[in-house]
């Protein structure tokens, strides 16, 4: 189950030909691959990408999803939608959703049932703020984050999470958390996991970090033993950059 995964959030940058351009390049990329590859281009370009890479082992994934199957909720995609058109993995909770679409862990909850009822597999980004970072509360934000949105799950519906640990502080700041930091906060997602579940689950589930992961530092944050690869803003932008990342491993 645990696997090297680096994952690139496209947000909403690049149009149609920004989008084909982008993949393009990263299909021409020929070197050596220790993790799986995915890309997460904005809703209206994930069926063009969908198209481009297929027989490539480039994943495509969403960034978001509709909490419901159907229904008149205006300007929203639903799971079924998304599979329709071959994505079958989707972004939730990152940290710009909870901040600027004020999406909360009942809600997160939700949608991460959703996703899985429809056999997705979700990648769950949560995060401490930099005030939670500063005062101290990093791991019980973390904790509490993880518990409200995920603790209801059985172990069997684990298989389809892969987690994202982004600071918020961390993320298109060109701050990185350290790669002691990146690793400490792993451990102990792990710790909470195997507190609630299994040791065996906790080691069995792939933990991203997300933050500000550029080529100069993706080795040294891939390096560490609790951290399975990374959620990529901006740096996923540059085929050059991303895949010098994917290559760190
Ligand atoms: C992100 O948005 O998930 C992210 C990690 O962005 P960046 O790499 O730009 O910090």
């Amino acid at each position: 189950m645990r696997k090297n995964i680096v994952a690139g959030n496209w947000k909403m940058n690049n149009d149609l030909s920004q989008t084909e351009s982008l993949l393009n390049d990263l299909k021409k990329e020929t070197n050596r691959r220790n993790a799986e590859v995915i890309v997460a281009p904005t809703f209206v370009n994930l069926y063009p990408a969908f198209q481009n890479l297929k027989g490539t082992a480039i994943t495509v994934a969403a960034q978001n999803m509709h909490q419901n199957d159907n229904g008149a909720y205006t300007g929203e995609i639903s799971a079924s939608m998304l599979k329709s058109v071959g994505v079958t993995t989707v972004i939730l909770g990152h940290s710009e959703r909870r901040a600027y679409f004020k999406e909360d862990d009942e809600l997160l909850a939700q949608k991460v049932n959703t996703a899985l009822e429809n056999d997705m597999r979700v990648i769950f980004c949560f995060g401490e703020e930099l005030a939670e970072r500063k005062n101290g509360t990093q791991e019980s934000v973390v904790e509490s984050q993880l518990k409200n949105a995920l603790f209801h799950l059985n172990e069997h519906q684990w298989k389809n999470i892969v987690l994202a640990y982004e600071p918020v502080w961390a993320i298109g700041t060109g701050e990185t958390a350290s790669p002691e930091q990146a690793q400490d906060m792993h451990a102990f997602i792990r710790k909470v996991v195997s507190d609630q579940y299994s040791k065996t689950l906790a080691e069995a589930v792939t933990i991203l970090y997300g933050g500000s992961v550029k080529p100069a530092n993706a080795k040294e944050i891939f390096s560490k033993p609790d951290v399975d690869g990374g959620l990529i803003g901006g740096a996923s932008l540059k085929a050059q950059d991303f895949f010098e990342i994917v290559n760190a491993f």
